[in-house]
């Protein structure tokens, strides 16, 4: 049979064509049977659409494969608008820290990054340096950072082991200034 290779016969759509034949001559056969009584007339129905549909070349089945290439377009197109949305839907989690809770407007800044200071130290020291003579004093400011109580919590039960991963300062919590209506909150 070279059927596949180069239909001669079978130049439309036989497989739809027997579908459809089944289907129109078993109706066919059946409104027959209930009124017309003639011979075999829904097989030879379905025959008979199974090789006109079979046979003609404009049956053949150019439109799904059309439709099919149309579909995998479409599933690509919907794949990668899928993945655009998923993106912005990142980009919104990752920007959500920064809206204004009190009036929705994305124009915050951040107000101060260090919000966790406990103090400043200020240490002043008799200036040495010959290059800046007219500094007498050297000031030094040195941070201090609050220490978190729920990292020194977890140090005194892990008996000191998660300190030496964590530390003891709170570092998530920033400042932040919303510049619409004025609002400040704190953010980690
Ligand atoms: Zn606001």
């Amino acid at each position: 049979m070279n059927e596949k290779k180069e239909p001669k016969f079978w130049k439309g759509n036989s497989v739809d064509g027997f579908s459809y034949g089944i289907v129109t001559g078993f109706i066919v056969g059946v409104f027959n049977i209930a009124f017309i009584h003639i011979w075999h007339l829904g097989i030879f129905t379905w025959i008979v659409i199974w090789l006109f549909v079979g046979t003609i070349p404009a049956f053949k089945d150019t439109k799904t494969e059309e439709k099919k290439r149309q579909q995998e377009v479409k599933d690509r197109k919907t794949v990668v608008s899928i993945y655009e949305e998923e993106a912005q839907k990142k980009i919104k989690k990752s920007s959500h820290a920064l809206v204004c809770p009190h009036c929705g407007s994305a124009n915050v800044q951040l107000w101060n990054d260090q919000a966790n200071i406990k103090k400043i130290k200020q240490t002043s020291s008799l200036n040495v340096n010959p290059l800046h003579p007219l500094t007498v004093f050297k000031h030094n400011k040195k941070i201090v950072k609050k220490h978190s109580k729920t990292k020194i919590a977890a140090g005194l039960l892990t008996g000191g082991t998660s300190l030496l991963i964590t530390g003891t300062h709170d570092n998530k919590s920033h400042e932040y200034h919303c510049q619409n209506c004025g609002h400040v909150w704190t953010h980690r």
